[in-house]
């Protein structure tokens, strides 16, 4: 290709570039380097510890979605009026976008030997309005409303046409990549199927066509059986340390029902899964003194592929080992307590009764 061997000009666009041996994508977003020095504080103290330097105080003309309290929604402040004071979630652009959206699809451009595409997506952040209070001190109810907006967002972006996943995640504490201490989680809507859904998604369908069954069903129906390392459960909903857990006091939660799309969950069904996940949330917390920790959902893409073979789920991964020279050259990670004893620890852990406290 004439040309292709020249570099490429910087630009202020987030490129996703495949890695040509392992298939894999990265993202080179190097318009987040405009903030090199919240990384450094963040990592180590938390930045905006005092709600006076916080930005996720007040609500934002740029806002997109807002809940109240009352599980009222409005699709801007506008539209919200008076009843914007009693917000609890609102939903923003992120203002240093790792994705963004622009008229054309991307399409594949090549260096060489290599293949890149534009980070063309959707980047937002979801803004819980308890500044010091995380996940683990908050109600059910307000869990909900939590993981309302993300089933709202999710629909508003799943038929964009550039998007083909969709990714909620949650950062917690100095040690997760949290670089505000605000309770937020953010929602990623990207142009390709990300490695570790890949093969997610490829395991459960090779498990589907060997045995005509779903993969994780098969997994819920034995630990809800045996009990070994489930750590909550509910009518809807089982939260449980996996037999090959990844990292110690790892914990996945999945709707006991086989269902492929987590958008598709049901009204009912909110909140149980923001039971599971507070209780969840709540054990580590009081357990472990408030680890920092990376949760995320698994869901099936939105690229309009066959994915009923698969079962969404929420996968929580607390912070409590650093990635040394045999993880990286491996890709082997090294779990100091068996899930067995993890989940009877976690058991075991008492809850005390929630404060009421406002906001
Ligand atoms: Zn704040
Ligand atoms: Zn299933």
């Amino acid at each position: 290709m004439p040309g292709s061997e020249n570099p490429k000009p910087i630009s202020k666009y987030s490129e996703l570039r495949q890695d040509i041996v392992s298939g894999d994508w990265v993202v080179i977003a190097t318009g987040r380097a405009r903030r090199p020095n919240d990384f450094i504080v963040a990592a180590k103290a938390g930045k905006n510890k005092d709600d006076k330097d916080c930005p996720f105080e007040k609500l934002e003309d740029s806002a997109l979605l807002i809940i109240t309290r009352g599980n009222e929604h409005f699709a801007d402040l506008w539209q919200a009026g008076a009843k914007a004071k009693d917000w609890f979630i609102e939903v923003i652009p992120n203002k240093f976008p790792a994705f963004t959206p622009r008229q054309l699809c991307p399409s594949v451009a090549v260096e060489g030997v290599y293949r890149q595409i534009g980070g063309v997506g959707f980047h937002e952040v979801i803004v819980m309005r308890p500044h010091d209070r995380s996940i683990a001190l908050m109600s059910v109810e307000e869990v909900t409303l939590l993981v309302t907006a993300y089933r709202e967002r999710f629909k508003t972006l799943k038929p964009e046409q550039c998007v083909q996943y969709v990714s909620v995640i949650h950062n917690h504490g100095p040690e997760s990549g949290a670089s505000i201490v605000h309770p937020h989680s953010q929602l990623i809507a990207i142009p390709v199927i990300p490695p570790d859904v890949f093969k997610s998604l490829a395991g459960s369908l090779r498990y589907f066509t060997e045995r005509q069954a779903c993969v994780h069903c098969a997994m819920i129906e034995y630990e809800a059986r045996t009990k070994l390392r489930v750590i909550f459960e509910n009518e809807k909903f089982i939260a449980f340390a996996p037999y090959a857990s990844r990292a110690a006091f790892e914990i996945r939660i999945f709707p006991k029902s086989h269902r492929a799309d987590f958008e598709n969950i049901p009204e009912e069904d909110l909140k149980p899964f923001a039971q599971a996940l507070q209780r969840t949330l709540a054990v580590l917390y009081h357990g472990l003194k408030n680890p920092s920790y990376n949760f995320f959902i698994h869901t099936a893409p939105t690229d309009g592929g066959r994915y009923a073979h698969y079962h969404w789920h929420l996968e929580i991964l607390p912070k409590t080992s650093i990635w040394g020279g045999f993880e990286f050259g491996t890709g082997i990670e090294i779990s100091t307590i068996a899930p067995e004893d993890a989940a009877a620890f976690l058991r075991s852990v008492k809850l005390p009764p929630l404060r009421q406290r406002e906001p």
